[in-house]
């Protein structure tokens, strides 16, 4: 046994209006109950512009769910047309920001550089990086996917200290089980999580490493959490096509049953 609660994360994408958002977090808040929360950390990362409703929300009838947002500008403020500071989040409540997603890699060119500065923009306002890494196809098919992702550790942490560090939420998504539908086994799942906490026992100390949360996602559902969880260094999931289903999310968020 850890001392790590689970979090199960909803990452919407470009998904729902803000008006769609206050019926989707009413349907969790409904389904969900006071013993779900005890039992995991739940948190949903809408689009920028559903962040204003969720914290209505969630501040009007006190609700147990955490937000976040899927992306924070590496900047503090300017000149930077389209950006969202880092301040601007922990203004709306946000306890997370994302960052790294495969997505934001492969459609936006954000490297580990990037990723790092962006990581250490959340720090700063006391948000919560959920740090995304993970392999492609090639990559995992060369076998050379836990030197690959462990890379991408280092770079997103680097200048980071031990006691941030302890605070972040990892996120190993295999780039290739990404909304397609196939999902990692538990063992590929386990292989790199564990992997991802012997880098951060080496690159601090065991009880750092032990304090970080490590999340799986590519397509996790109701049907395939229970055996992922099962496994000792993950630590919860990061949800994207399911988290869209309240039902759905509701099943993850109780793996247990
Ligand atoms: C994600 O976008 O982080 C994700 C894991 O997506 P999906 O669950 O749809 O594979």
């Amino acid at each position: 046994p850890t001392g790590r609660k689970p979090l199960m994360a909803g990452n919407w994408k470009m998904n729902i209006n803000h008006l769609e958002a206050i019926k989707l977090v009413q349907q969790l808040a409904f389904g969900l109950k006071e013993a779900d929360f005890d039992a995991v950390d739940v948190a949903v990362l809408p689009p920028f512009t559903d962040l204003r409703s969720v914290q209505t929300l969630v501040d009007a009838d006190k609700l147990s769910i955490a937000y976040g947002s899927q992306d924070v500008s590496a900047h503090a403020s300017g000149a930077y047309t389209g950006e969202i500071s880092g301040a601007m989040l922990a203004k709306l409540g946000c306890s997370y920001a994302t960052v790294g997603h495969s997505e934001r890699r492969q459609y936006h060119h954000e490297d580990d550089a990037l990723v790092n500065a962006k990581a250490r923009a959340a720090l700063s306002h006391e948000i919560t990086p959920i740090v995304c890494v993970g392999e492609g196809l090639e990559v995992r098919k060369a076998g050379r996917h836990v030197a690959h992702t462990l890379a991408q550790v280092d770079g997103a942490l680097e200048k980071i200290p031990a006691d941030q560090v302890r605070t972040l939420v990892i996120a190993y998504e295999p780039v290739w089980a990404i909304g397609t539908g196939e999902v990692a086994t538990p063992q590929d799942a386990q292989e790199v999580c564990a992997a991802i906490r012997g880098r951060l026992a080496e690159l601090h100390d065991a009880e750092v490493a032990d304090a970080v949360r490590i999340l799986y996602g590519g397509s996790v559902k109701g049907a395939n959490i229970a055996g992922i969880m099962a496994q000792s260094d993950v630590d919860g999931a990061l949800v994207g096509g399911a988290s869209l289903d309240p039902g759905e999310f509701i099943k993850i968020c109780r793996y247990r049953d």
